[in-house]
């Protein structure tokens, strides 16, 4: 389940290999695997065949101890420029990796060119050959773009001749960096281009591995749009599947190298957890990577490293890769400490692990169109906008205790919509959604309104500033006691939109209000429910919604409204004024097996209560990051129970299971 990564010269060191052997031993659980990485940069083949033999060494030290060990190519097409100082030597007079545009990047090769696939080929046959790696895999420079300081391609000179002979075309540079930019079709062409080439060097590059390591299989790792499409990204790991006829690894990763903002983690969270929804179903294991980078004390803590662990093995991880040992610039005693806390959290992460394996993501689905990349964007802000999915804009609203997932396959869906991907939705996108309950902003309504989807609802929308406007409750049923009282967040948020009714179905349950002079919008409709033609009902919030800072009443408004449109559709939520993170689980029945609550605080939270409907089985249990558990107070009612949390200390965890 836990691997650890190292690199550079200290994991071809005998005395440090059997040093952590020792600190693994003494730390039960905290240690399953290690990752041996490949030289950095591209230096001479004899330069690998000396590290791989010294690595060779090191793996059957590390597998004598009972370690499984893999191997970690560290780069192929290269990172950027940053590469500069390492030794490049090996692929003097390459082709170099060159953007669109035309920008050629120093230190990255085009995954074309002969002589970078033969290297590439021989260092994998090199260190697999020493290692006898249980998985190969690949680092996150295999990617089409952020080869600094270029951009999206590659498009070299060779690419480009390669281009204009496959599509029958006769661009020069200049014109086809103006088609891609400007044009959907070459748009699609170039999206199109670039995965197959990128698959196609993924399936030599399994081939290679396996034929000179037959045990091994694949893993990729990778961040957001590997790809610019979420098909090209699914085609890559069916190209690393289909050249090593083994099933592939994902390792799902966002940066976040330092524990000064705990908050990052959670970005991280939603980001893992958009990559992992695009490969759904096709991967045999998710392992984001923790990095530490640069490894010093004063980065990351093993506390915050822990956080991070449970954080993502809650979200739908199933093991986890560090990347916080790589360098030596602390000792090795430093880094026991990370061991010695993770042989603590073993237990917990066990059971989060066999939870990610055996259910889904619960929570409002976040709708992100598949073909996100087709879009229009108005104003074309620098000519790739298109390639930049919106997948992160709404899920702010999860601070309040409301779970929201990226999960897709979840049985009869409650979506959230924002603005941005309502741009991005096609006429299918939006016949589809219009059958479904879906929580959205008035901006997405605006959005749809102007796209010309109008009539598909009983109301509309327009765009207002809601700076000077509070939004009073009316007395329909949705609000309950909130009836007549009111609040606002307009100096945080003044981007708005005002709703107004068009065939007497929409359900008002707010309007503006103003004191002193009014703008026009005072009066109009701040929140409602609006039917759409399909007969679905949306709910629609005219004060932007994606953000944790709202009222109580607010908070309750929406989960009243949610279960409205969608017949409880949510699994769980977090009924008090407590800032937590909700976490939900639910098997295939849409029961609700386990939910997971992080104190988003930095003091403990005394009395959390939670809402749970549908929960697998009347035997709960309360599991805590140290190992203990408990039972909670739990008070069952027809559809559900209401769960009441030991306390959670600052920044930690809960999770409670239904069995
Ligand atoms: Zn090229």
């Amino acid at each position: 389940m836990l691997t650890q990564r190292l690199g550079f010269e200290n994991q071809k060191d005998e005395n440090y290999i059997k040093e952590l052997i020792r600190i693994i031993g003494r730390n039960p659980g905290s240690c399953d695997e290690i990752w041996l990485a490949t030289d950095y940069g591209f230096p001479p083949l004899g330069k690998h065949r000396e590290s791989a033999s010294l690595l060779g060494k090191s793996a059957e030290l590390l597998k004598a101890a009972g370690i499984r060990v893999s191997l970690q190519i560290s780069n192929t097409i290269g990172h950027g420029d940053y590469m500069g100082v390492r030794d490049c030597s090996g692929l003097d007079g390459a082709e170099r990796f060159t953007d669109v545009d035309g920008v050629r990047a120093e230190y990255s090769f085009c995954w074309h060119g002969t002589r970078f696939r033969e290297y590439l080929a021989e260092v994998i046959r090199i260190y697999c050959a020493a290692i006898m790696p249980h998985r190969v895999w690949i680092d996150d420079d295999f990617r089409y773009d952020n080869h600094s300081p270029a951009g999206k391609g590659c498009m070299c000179d060779s690419c480009l001749k390669r281009f204009n002979k496959r599509y029958g075309t006769l661009y020069d540079r200049q014109a086809l960096s103006s088609a891609v930019r400007n044009d959907p079709r070459r748009r699609k062409d170039f999206s199109e281009f670039i995965t197959d080439g990128l698959c196609e060097t993924a399936e030599f590059i399994a081939r290679t591995a396996v034929s000179a390591s037959p045990g091994c299989s694949i893993g990729y790792q990778h961040g957001v749009g590997w790809l610019p499409t979420e098909s090209g990204c699914r085609k890559l790991f069916e190209a690393f599947e289909k050249g090593s006829g083994k099933s592939v690894g994902t390792r799902p990763g966002a940066g976040t190298y330092n524990d000064l903002d705990p908050s990052d983690m959670i970005r991280k969270l939603d980001s893992i957890g958009y990559q992992c929804s695009v490969t759904a179903g096709m991967t045999d294991e998710v392992r984001p990577e923790i990095e530490n980078f640069p490894h010093v004390a004063f980065g990351k803590s093993p506390a915050g490293t822990c956080y991070e662990t449970s954080l993502y093995l809650a979200g739908g991880a199933d093991a986890m890769s560090y990347a916080t040992m790589m360098y030596g610039f602390e000792p090795l005693s430093w880094h026991g400490e990370f061991f010695r806390a993770f042989s603590l959290h073993r237990r917990y992460w066990e059971i989060l692990s066999g939870l990610s394996r055996t259910t889904s993501g619960s929570g409002i689905v976040h709708y992100i169109p598949e073909d996100a990349w087709k879009r229009h964007i108005p104003g074309n802000r620098n000519g790739y906008d298109w390639a930049e999915i919106p997948w992160y804009t709404g899920n702010g609203i999860r601070r309040c205790g409301i779970p929201v997932t990226f999960d897709r396959n979840v049985p009869e869906p409650l979506y959230m919509l924002t603005a941005e991907c309502a741009e991005a939705m096609s006429a299918e996108d939006v016949n589809y959604l219009s059958g479904k309950p879906v929580f959205c902003g008035g901006d997405a309504l605006a959005v749809l309104c102007n796209r010309g989807f109008g009539n598909l609802f009983s109301a509309s929308a327009e765009m207002c500033d809601t700076l000077l406007l509070y939004e009073t409750y009316s007395d329909h049923p949705v609000n309950g006691e909130a009836a007549g009282r009111r609040w606002e967040n307009g100096l945080l948020h003044r981007e708005g939109a005002v709703i107004y009714d068009r065939t007497g179905e929409t359900g008002i349950l707010g309007t503006y209000g103003c004191d002193g002079n009014a703008p026009g919008t005072a009066g109009g409709i701040s929140s409602a429910t609006v039917k759409t033609s399909s007969g679905a009902e949306w709910y629609v919030t005219g004060q932007y919604p994606w953000t944790p800072i709202i009222s109580h009443e607010k908070r309750g408004q929406m989960i009243r409204a949610l279960d409205r449109i969608s017949g409880r559709r949510l699994s769980a939520y977090s009924k008090g004024r407590h800032e937590v993170l909700v976490l939900p689980r639910e098997n295939r029945e849409k029961q609700t097996v386990s939910v997971t609550v992080l104190n988003t605080t930095v003091g403990t939270a005394n009395g959390i209560l939670l809402d749970v409907r549908r929960p697998a089985g009347r035997n709960v249990t309360a599991y805590l990051p140290d190992g203990n558990n408990m039972r909670p107070g739990a008070v069952f009612y027809d559809g559900g129970a209401e769960i009441a949390l030991p306390a959670v200390q600052a920044w930690n965890f809960c999770t409670v299971v239904f069995e």
